[in-house]
């Protein structure tokens, strides 16, 4: 169980709500890293007092320097920030929970400091799974799944002896804003329209990307990483109800599936407490009046980001580092108002057929990668001008 925790992008809301769980949990706090958010940081320095505490933007670390004067605390800034917040000795965990690519050099730089790491960033194991996985075995470091679903299929695997008895893992899916409609009807939706999700509570980029499906692209992603499987062996099936949280179907049949109310803090809380459990303040599920479980098969055709997810995902390498890269790029004009929904896809498509391919990559050409797909997405954007 995690007694000392390092959180890399407290302030966000998977950060806000991890910090409650540690709380409430006991768990000393040894380092807190966000982007820019001075006021918000200022707070929480002052609640849990940790003993090192970063923020990426230059100038926001040099404000919270003077917000903090009066304590005796070390303020960091940009990756040298978040890679010492990564592997500060007193933590022995490490929540990875920032958005997006620059995740990825302080979880590796974590793993070889043998962290437990609660993962909660998409981008390491999508963009770099295998080297991800790779550098956990070689240095005995244990990844643990914050995300609902891969901390579902989780527990769900706590009684497996051997990954060949898994037939398949069922990642549910809950379908997003836009579930039930045409293509026609969604391809020149507003960002308010797109932003609105009734179930769960999640930061702009991440609600997005479940209203296109990318984000479930991405965890199909992710759980093929974390869990060492073929695309053949993940299937998303929709689940309006986010019940339950993802299944794993064995060879005999047996469908174990984890369930609960849709509550962050419970995979939250999980990732620390493995391989034990502890009461948690967050709701309960309640059978009697959570209502019907249903089931259906996703729309690829109104949602082309979960095809193209699936392609990358079989062709490997690079692919999936440019899928991520691009969507980042296309998702943030789409935020910004410069592009219409139908769009995204438009823009990730073209990125993929314009970097080149690498089947094999180090960590500096998936870097280079992302960096590529960004650019094709701004001259695929220039074009659609
Ligand atoms: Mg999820």
């Amino acid at each position: 169980m995690t007694r000392c925790i390092s959180i890399l992008g407290s302030t966000g809301s998977i950060g806000t709500q991890a910090l409650e769980v540690a709380d409430q949990l006991g768990i000393r706090v040894a380092a807190l890293a966000a982007h820019h958010n001075v006021a918000l940081m200022e707070q929480q320095v002052r609640k849990y007092r940790p003993r090192l505490v970063t923020l990426y933007d230059e100038a926001a670390a040099q404000q919270l320097r003077e917000c903090l004067a009066d304590l005796d605390i070390q303020v960091c800034s940009g990756m040298p920030g978040l890679l010492e917040a990564a592997t500060l000795s007193e933590a022995d965990t490490v929540l990875t929970a920032v958005v997006g690519m620059v995740g990825l050099r302080p979880t590796l730089a974590a793993i070889e400091k043998k962290k437990k790491i609660a993962l909660a960033n998409k981008e390491t194991l999508v963009c770099a799974g295998e080297l991800v996985m790779e550098a956990a075995d070689r240095c005995g470091a244990e990844i643990v799944p914050v995300d609902s679903e891969h901390s579902a299929i989780f527990q769900c695997l706590q009684t497996c002896r051997s990954r060949d008895e898994v037939e398949r893992i069922i990642l549910t899916c809950s379908g997003g804003t836009f579930y039930g409609k045409k293509k026609a009807e969604i391809d020149r939706a507003s960002r308010e329209e797109a932003l609105h999700n009734p179930n769960w509570d999640m930061g702009a980029k991440v609600t997005l990307d479940s209203a296109t499906l990318m984000n479930k692209g991405l965890e199909v992603i992710e759980a093929m990483r974390l869990y060492r499987l073929p695309l053949e062996q993940v299937q998303v099936v929709i689940h309006r109800e986010s019940i339950i949280h993802s299944m794993v179907e064995y060879l005999d049949g047996a469908v174990l599936a984890q369930m609960g109310a849709p509550d962050m803090r419970l995979p939250i809380q999980y990732a620390m407490t493995h391989p034990y459990r502890k009461a948690s303040p967050a709701q309960k599920l309640d059978l009697l009046t959570c209502g019907p479980l249903t089931f259906a098969a996703p729309d690829l055709d109104t949602f082309p980001c979960l095809r193209l997810a699936m392609e990358a995902a079989r062709k490997g390498g690079t692919a999936c580092a440019v899928l991520n890269g691009a969507n980042e790029a296309a998702d943030a004009l789409f935020l910004q108002g410069r592009i219409v929904f139908g769009q995204i896809p438009i823009l990730v498509a073209s990125a993929l057929r314009e970097v080149p391919y690498i089947s094999h990559p180090t960590l500096e050409e998936i870097l280079q990668a992302d960096a590529q797909a960004r650019a094709a997405v701004q001259t695929a954007y220039a074009q659609l001008q």
